[in-house]
């Protein structure tokens, strides 16, 4: 038997949400929808957005009120427009399969003359925001002297955006005899008072800890200098390339200024604030539904009750002054049972609120260093990889191109295809970001790490790292090329004397390398590198972290276009000269590192040398 009909709801709405995905009732909706199924008690329902909330109150009023009547027998209250929207559509859609259900939106910011008619034709369930429904009530265009059922939604929230007095004055003009169900994400010491004023021995039910967020969101944080803050934000971006995100703000201000930014910088990000009319945020919000929007930069205000599923990220991009904010906030993701993660960005002195709402939640925050930007490389690099392993072929559509593109590639070897159609957007990446600097703020001498700081900081080993003897070096080659450590390690001790024990940490990574020799040992390095060229491509050692991050941070720019993100290049990288496409040249197959004698190209007349 479907789990719906053992709850207690009937079949043709138990069909309606069938047709939706509802297949199992969430915990909430497990154990509210007998409790209120009985219409006689107040209710209190502490519970996280997105955990089904709006179904656990939704069926029971469809199953309780009166559809032969046609007058106002519930009315819901939430806080913002967005969610009340959410709510109407919600019940509508559960009640598809029903006759004469009528359910209205009040809310602020549209006509009024429309909402008034639509009470005037009939009505049994209001859904409203306080102030427009006031407003409503002050017509005297509604009655609401037969109200059966009130549920105040998001409570904690209504009353942080100062709804107290209006809430009071509607609940006012509803009968004693009402039920009230009221639902919460958090619990603080207002919320409890109107419990205790409006309820009359509630019903309450806690799911999950009091104040503990969603189990399935991690929290992370990032500490940086306050100056590199944006360009750390853009780089957890770029290091997640699938990322649909919130990135909340602390005022409009901020919300604007950095959606600009990102708009300048080729993001495909837009602006929600409460400076924007409602035709304006209706849009942005329509465009980050559709997805067509991959990062929406928001105030608190303006995202509250916002409910899109698959929201992978929320980004603080300022950190909230409240927990139960912080919670709002990190609720916008982990929707609906899937997993999300709410990332922090701070300056080493907020240290202390992270841990203030760690506390508040109950649970532990996991330090996080900002990718190094060949970090990001990489991740891009596969992400395009297994976009192509994935994406849908329209085999119809591309059939008559096929032989052209056959004829185009008739020359190219398969590897080679792949690897210059990887590199189309890796090279932008990897122009952008080869010097990229290390974002991670040091933490001072002498401070000891915080308890729960799980990861040291980095020790910056650039040449701009202050203490460190070493100097960390790029070079173009990596386990591609079969290239190792004691390749490199051999072909330096050969060539430049250098003892193998003065070579710091070597990293090898995918199609590049880093490695660490000392201050003084770096000119005799680079040198010995001069010229040369390995299966035939030339080699290319850089100094990592030169260069002015804050332009190159800025001068990469992204532009959406169709079917994904196209990057180009501009600003500071074009300067650059060949970024990481190695041309073959002259034919030079042949030997890797290990083959390496300390034979020069020269000796057989050749401009380049080889290992
Ligand atoms: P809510 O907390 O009511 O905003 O719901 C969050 C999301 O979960 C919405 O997209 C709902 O459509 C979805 N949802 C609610 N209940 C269920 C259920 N029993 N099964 C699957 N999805 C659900």
């Amino acid at each position: 038997m479907n789990p719906f009909i053992q709850l207690g709801i009937r079949h043709d709405i138990v069909n309606a949400i069938s047709e939706l995905g509802f297949e199992n009732p969430t915990p909430i909706q497990e154990q509210s929808i007998p409790v209120l199924l009985t219409g006689s008690n107040d209710f209190v329902g502490l519970a996280q957005t997105g955990t089904g909330k709006t179904a656990a109150f939704g069926l029971p009023l469809l199953e309780l009120l009166d559809f032969e009547e046609n007058y106002p027998q519930a009315l819901v209250l939430c806080p913002t427009r967005e969610l009340c929207l959410q709510i109407t559509n919600d019940i509508k859609n559960y009640a598809k399969k029903m006759g004469n259900v009528n359910v209205v939106a009040v809310y602020g910011g549209a006509s009024i003359v429309d909402q008034l008619r639509q009470i005037k034709r009939g009505v049994q369930i209001v859904v409203a925001t306080p102030g427009r429904m006031l407003d409503i009530i002050n017509r005297k265009a509604i009655d609401f002297s037969k109200v059966k059922f009130v549920v105040l939604d998001e409570a904690d929230e209504m009353l942080n955006m100062g709804f107290q007095e209006d809430i009071d004055s509607i609940l006012s003009t509803t009968p004693d005899t009402k039920k009230t169900w009221l639902f919460s994400a958090t619990m603080p010491s207002e919320v409890r008072r109107i419990a205790k004023k409006y309820m009359n021995e509630p019903f309450e039910l806690t799911m999950g800890e009091k104040n503990t967020g969603n189990v399935n969101i991690e929290h992370e944080y990032y500490i940086v200098r306050a100056r590199d803050k944006y360009a750390a934000f853009k780089r957890i971006v770029d290091f997640n390339p699938d990322i649909f995100g919130i990135v909340f703000c602390r005022t409009k201000i901020e919300t604007q200024d950095i959606a600009e930014a990102l708009i300048k910088d080729g993001y495909n990000a837009d602006s929600l604030h409460g400076d924007l009319s409602q035709q304006q945020r209706d849009k942005v919000m329509k465009r980050y539904r559709d997805r067509s929007l991959q990062l929406l930069i928001a105030t608190d205000v303006a995202a509250r009750g916002i409910d899109v599923n698959d929201v992978t990220h929320v980004i603080n991009y300022s950190l909230p002054d409240e927990v139960e904010n912080y919670t709002h906030r990190s609720g916008r993701t982990a929707r609906a049972g899937k997993t999300g993660v709410s990332i922090s960005i701070i300056n080493a002195k907020e240290l202390g609120k992270i841990r203030q709402i760690e506390r508040g939640l109950g649970k532990r925050f996991v330090k996080v260093e900002i990718p190094t930007g060949f970090d990001v490389c990489e991740k891009q690099l596969f992400s395009i990889v297994h976009k192509v392993h994935s994406v849908v072929v329209n085999e119809q559509q591309i059939e008559q191109y096929i032989p052209r593109i056959m004829e185009e590639f008739k020359e190219m070897s398969k590897e080679e295809f792949i690897k210059r159609f990887a590199s189309i957007e890796f090279n932008s990446f990897l122009e952008y970001y080869k010097n990229a600097p290390d974002l991670n703020a040091p933490i001072e001498e002498g401070r000891r790490p915080e308890r729960g700081d799980d990861r040291a900081p980095r020790q910056s080993s650039g040449v701009s790292g202050g203490k460190s003897e070493y100097t960390r070096l790029f070079i173009n080659l990596g386990s591609v090329d079969e290239f190792n450590r004691g390749d490199l390690l051999g072909y330096i001790c050969n060539n430049t004397k250098i003892s193998g024990r003065t070579v710091g940490k070597i990293d090898v990574k995918g199609v590049y390398s880093f490695f660490e020799v000392q201050h003084d040992d770096v000119e005799k390095v680079t040198n010995s590198f001069k010229d040369i060229e390995f299966k035939g491509r030339p080699v290319r050692i850089e100094i990592s972290g030169e260069g002015t991050s804050e332009k190159r941070e800025g001068g990469y720019q992204r532009r959406e276009g169709g079917g994904g993100y196209n990057r180009e290049r501009s600003g500071s990288g074009e300067k650059r000269e060949g970024g990481f496409n190695r041309e073959r040249t002259g034919g030079a197959a042949g030997g890797g590192f290990r083959d390496f004698s300390g034979k020069r190209r020269e000796d057989r007349g050749e401009r380049r040398r080889r290992f």
